[in-house]
């Protein structure tokens, strides 16, 4: 078996870090994922291509220039797309009250614009892109997805960002609630990453 390279995650959300590594120590894979902090911190990007995969694109090259020769390079795009606001906030998750990544605002605001809305009409499904840059610079892209329903208030302090608001399907309870585990069994991260696996195991041989 081939050793991969180093991966570097062009994000400095700890939590997306956090549940990539959980994923990569679960899957046999013995990949060590270092934060864009080992590399002194993730540039500035503006996050304006309007789609997950452009957005991913754009982190993944900010980063690129910074990582080792060799390394690979992982940026996460992520969001939450709901059915009663034609996808909105998707692509714009993490600005969706103003200020990036405020989750609490975004939460508070997503429950606002939600408050009318029956339970039959309260769909959503987060998605994820990652986004691999190999070491000779060529790209290959694993989207996953999570269908669920948006409760009316925040449950829980498990997971990050809208977490606390989104039931996944088949089950009663937030991700605020429910435990890592079964986050990472259920969620778009894990499904993506376990199709970039399956495409790295091919790799090693
Ligand atoms: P990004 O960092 O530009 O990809 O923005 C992702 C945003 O989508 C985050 O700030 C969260 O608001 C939301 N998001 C993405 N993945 C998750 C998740 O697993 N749980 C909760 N919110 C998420």
């Amino acid at each position: 078996m081939t050793a991969l390279p180093p991966l570097y995650l062009a994000s400095g959300n700890s939590h997306k870090v956090r549940e990539l590594q959980d994923l990569a120590d679960h899957d046999g894979l013995s990949l060590r994922i270092h934060s864009a902090l080992d590399l002194g911190g993730m540039p500035e990007v503006v996050e304006d291509t309007g789609t997950f995969v452009g957005n991913a694109r754009k982190k993944a090259h900010a980063l690129h220039v910074a990582a080792p020769a060799g390394s690979w390079v992982m940026a996460d795009d992520s969001g939450i797309c709901v059915d009663a606001l034609n996808g909105a906030p998707g692509v714009e998750s993490a600005y969706f009250a103003g200020a990036e990544g405020d989750d609490d605002a975004n939460l508070q605001k997503l429950v606002e614009v939600m408050h009318e809305v029956p339970a039959d009409a309260r769909g959503a499904h987060y998605v994820c892109v990652l986004l691999l840059l190999t070491a000779d610079g060529g790209a290959q892209v694993f989207e996953g997805f999570c269908h669920g329903r948006l409760h009316r208030v925040p449950r829980g302090s498990g997971g990050f960002g809208y977490d606390p608001l989104f039931i996944p399907d088949g089950y009663e309870d937030t991700f605020g609630i429910l435990s890592l585990e079964t986050k990472q069994e259920l969620s778009h991260r894990a499904a993506a990453w376990r199709r970039f696996s399956s495409w790295a195991a091919a790799k090693a041989g």
